[in-house]
């Protein structure tokens, strides 16, 4: 058999006013035809594990484009169309397939839309109209009327962190091929609830409410279902119809998939005051942290890379400076201008130095400091683990430098945080200090799950948990928490039908 396979990934904000170009997706990967096969086999990416499927069964992999732009605001017009175009045109000259794969985020948009997956899998269809096509998404993918009616099946990761990526390129083309030999006939449904939460309590390994969702999804994952996703929705794109929602695919049962589609946004909907999340004034989180032995993590998840903020806020760090002013502790905060004038220095040089909130100036101006040039760091490093797992991360320009007691990588570019990968890179041994400032709201949980205590900061941010408090105007109201009073009406989709309540 022969499949064709891209990767397009993009997750917006449309909470941040930062505009992503192609050196966004080219600082991650950014490869067409055979380099797509040459860079990402043996990745943990979707497309390295797709490559892995075909490989196994000695069918033929005909690769497109695969990029992955992290998060960040909104894609720039030029290179979104330049990103879909190059895809688009080697959909169109492909030789007859059994069945195309893409890896999309769910949440791609650009200054033009808000729906660039929609927008981009309408067009796949219109040149493939009756090519199998199988799309995966993020667990966090805003799922639009667009993406269900022009793909065949779409599934998501099942676990937060995202450490399935590989399985889940795996799952996609396994599902293609048995419907090439017409073993899965697909009828996709889906079901949509009012509900948005922020992630920090999304884990589906432990303990907590995502856990007892996704053990309900496999349990009813059997005779006729082939596969139930749940999707937590990035929470800060202002559009309509956004809302958790549950994709299934069995295989010829639209009546059995929609009673598990049910079932599984019910189990959402009753477990949602488990998603809200309670955060820390940094005063009393510093404090608190002072008086525990141990390793302290303050989670700045409202300057998550991750989601879509800048990773440039300073807020933490003037916290610290101000309640814990000899305390050891690690920062990255992405600024070029200070890591540019910082490399220009020797080891021990003392520089003033104006800090952070640079690329989004909207939560205060940068922070006047003095600071110490420890030493260069590299420009690149290698995830360990996740979505990203062997792929190289760009940090351009960076430094470490002192201030007051803590070790501040400065770095050009933000970068999405999976464990310690970037402050390992740069020689900051983050568990000999007393805190560590992350900014994710879910992957530290795992790396740092030895600290002595762990708070999640209330911080201003592009990616704040405290979602009530954003200026929302598209989204459809009433939805949970914005209007604590939301009724739980569950939507339901189905080919040919369109949205329906009943
Ligand atoms: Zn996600």
């Amino acid at each position: 058999m022969r499949f064709a396979v891209g990767g397009l990934l993009f997750e917006g904000n449309t909470f941040s006013p930062v505009i992503a170009t192609r050196a966004d997706f080219a600082s991650k990967y950014l490869v067409e035809g055979d380099a797509v096969v040459a860079r990402l086999t043996g990745t943990g990416t979707e497309v390295g594990g797709a490559i892995d499927e075909i490989g196994a069964a000695r069918d033929e992999i005909l690769p497109l484009i695969a990029t992955h732009g992290g998060a960040g605001g909104r894609v720039a017009t030029a290179t979104t169309t330049a990103l879909c175009e190059a895809l688009l045109a080697r959909i169109a000259a492909l030789p007859p397939v059994d069945g195309i794969y893409l890896a999309l985020h769910g949440a791609f948009v650009s200054q033009d839309s808000l729906d660039v997956d929609g927008d981009l899998l309408a067009r796949v269809r219109g040149l493939r109209p009756t090519t199998p096509i199988v799309v995966s998404c993020d667990l966090h993918a805003h799922v639009t009327d667009a993406m269900l009616a022009n793909c065949d099946a779409l599934i998501g990761y099942k676990h937060y962190p995202h450490d399935d990526t590989y399985e889940t390129g795996r799952r996609a083309v396994a599902m293609l091929r048995d419907m090439a030999t017409g073993a899965l006939k697909p009828a996709l449904v889906a079901c949509r609830i009012p509900m948005i939460a922020p992630a920090q309590n999304q884990r589906t390994r432990g303990t907590g409410p995502m856990v007892e969702v996704r053990a309900l999804a496999e349990s009813l994952a059997v005779g006729a279902i082939r596969d139930v996703s749940y999707f937590c929705v990035q929470p800060w794109i202002d559009a309509p119809a956004l809302g958790w929602t549950v994709v299934v695919t069995a295989n010829a049962d639209g009546d059995r998939a929609a009673e598990v589609a049910r079932a599984v946004a019910a189990a959402m909907w009753e477990r949602r005051e488990r998603s809200i999340v309670e955060t820390v004034a940094p005063a009393d989180a510093i404090r608190r942290g002072l008086a525990t032995d141990g390793l302290v993590v303050l989670a700045d998840a409202s300057d998550c890379v991750g989601g879509g903020a800048s990773g440039d806020s300073a807020i933490a760090l003037d916290a610290l400076l101000r309640h814990a002013p000899s305390a050891r502790g690690a920062i990255h905060i992405a600024d070029d201008v200070t890591a540019c004038r910082a490399l220009a220095l020797q080891p021990g040089a003392r520089l003033a130095v104006e800090l952070g909130n640079r690329r989004d100036p909207a939560y205060g101006p940068p922070l006047a400091a003095e600071a110490v040039m420890l030493r260069a760091a590299p420009r690149h490093f290698t995830y360990a683990g996740g979505l990203m797992r062997g792929v190289e991360a760009e940090l351009g320009d960076a430094a470490v430098l002192r201030i007051g007691g803590v070790d501040v990588l400065v770095s050009a570019n933000a970068c999405y945080e999976y464990a310690d990968e970037a402050f390992a890179a740069a020689g900051i041994d983050v568990r000999a200090g007393k805190f560590v400032v992350v900014k994710n709201p879910m992957n530290y949980q795992q790396a740092y799950a030895e600290a002595a205590a762990r708070f999640i900061l209330d911080t201003p941010g592009p990616t704040t948990p405290n979602l009530a408090a954003l200026p929302w105007r598209r989204i459809d109201r009433p939805i949970f928490p914005v209007d604590p009073a939301t009724p739980g009406t569950p939507r339901l989709w189905r080919r040919g039908r369109g949205w329906t309540t009943s």
